[in-house]
């Protein structure tokens, strides 16, 4: 989606997603699993899920991130690492590191001199993840 949010409430309603639990449920998640976990260690199912939404007719879908707080990671044994809000995750080649001056937010499609072609909040949700290692080696 590349509307324009001021212009996506001129509308007369304006869908959202929901349900994101009952969805990773009806996928397979395990009670007591955390779903932002999922982000990081299925990225592609949270991808699929928000296709399904936009499918469907949602206008906005939201990051699965609600939960992903210090206290509710750390009862799961996981810890919150910080990426810089200016880290380029989108602009990063997740497989080669090239990074591109410019990407539009038409394009969907990370497409790299290397060969590497993913959706780009695939690519960009690896460069995060990839990142949050790399600082969580250097708190190590
Ligand atoms: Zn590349």
């Amino acid at each position: 989606m590349d509307k324009n949010f001021r212009e996506l409430l001129k509308k007369e309603y304006v869908v959202f997603d929901g349900a994101m639990g009952t969805m990773l449920q009806a996928a397979g998640m395990k009670m007591g699993e955390t779903p932002e976990v999922l982000s990081i260690t299925q990225p592609q199912l949270l991808v699929g899920i928000h296709e399904k939404y936009l499918r469907a007719g949602a206008d906005v879908i939201y990051a699965n991130t609600f939960g992903a707080n210090r206290y509710k990671l750390e009862e799961c044994g996981k810890h919150l690492i910080k990426v810089d809000r200016y880290f380029a995750s989108s602009k990063i080649c997740s497989v080669c590191g090239h990074k591109k001056k410019e990407l539009a937010l038409s394009d969907r499609m990370y497409v790299c001199e290397c060969g590497n072609r993913m959706d780009r909040y695939v690519n960009a949700a690896v460069n995060i993840r990839e990142e949050g290692k790399r600082i969580y080696k250097e708190c190590a």
